[in-house]
C-alpha cells in the first residue's frame, strides 16, 4: 500500500493539510466514503474544501466514484488508475443493513456490448444485499 507522501507526489500535486487527512481517511477505511463521511471525520474543513478536494482526487486517478441510489455517491481508492482515465470495470457491493459499499477489485463487470450508435463512458455495476458482518449478526440471535 502507497504512503499519502508517495500518492500526492506520484500525481504532482501539492500536499496541503486537507488533501493529506482526506487520503489518510481513505487509507484507513476498508469501506468507501461520502462526502458527507468525511465531513463528519474532519470538522475542522468546510464542505467547499472537501468537495474540491473530492473532485482533484477523482479527476487525477487517486478516487473513483461510486454511484449511489441514495443520490450520495461514494469515493474509493483506485489502485492503478492514470489521471483523466480511470480503469474501472469492477464490481461494488452496498449492504442494505449496514450501508457500507466496498469495492470487489477482482470481480468485474462483464463486457456488454451496446446497440449501434451509443458508446459507454463508464460502467457500473452495484450490487446490493447483505454484508458477511451483519449476515452474522442476524444468525447469532
Ligand atoms: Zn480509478
Ligand atoms: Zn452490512
Ligand atoms: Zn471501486
Amino acid at each position: 500500500m502507497k504512503s499519502v507522501e508517495q500518492i500526492l507526489a506520484s500525481r504532482r500535486l501539492r500536499r496541503t493539510t486537507v488533501r493529506k487527512r482526506v487520503l489518510l481517511c481513505f487509507l484507513s477505511s476498508e469501506f468507501a466514503l461520502s462526502q458527507h463521511d468525511l465531513e463528519q471525520a474532519l470538522p475542522s474543513f468546510d464542505r467547499v474544501t472537501l468537495y474540491r478536494t473530492l473532485k482533484t482526487f477523482t479527476e487525477e486517478g487517486i478516487l473513483h466514484k461510486i454511484p449511489d441510489d441514495s443520490g450520495t455517491p461514494r469515493y474509493a481508492l483506485c489502485h492503478d488508475c492514470e489521471p483523466h482515465a480511470h480503469q474501472h470495470h469492477h464490481v461494488h457491493f452496498k449492504c442494505i443493513r449496514c450501508e457500507h459499499t466496498e469495492c470487489f477489485e477482482r470481480l468485474y463487470v462483464p463486457n456488454i456490448s451496446l446497440p449501434k450508435g451509443y458508446e459507454a463512458e463508464e460502467f457500473s455495476l452495484l450490487v446490493q444485499g447483505i454484508c458477511p458482518r451483519c449476515s452474522a449478526h442476524s444468525n447469532s440471535k
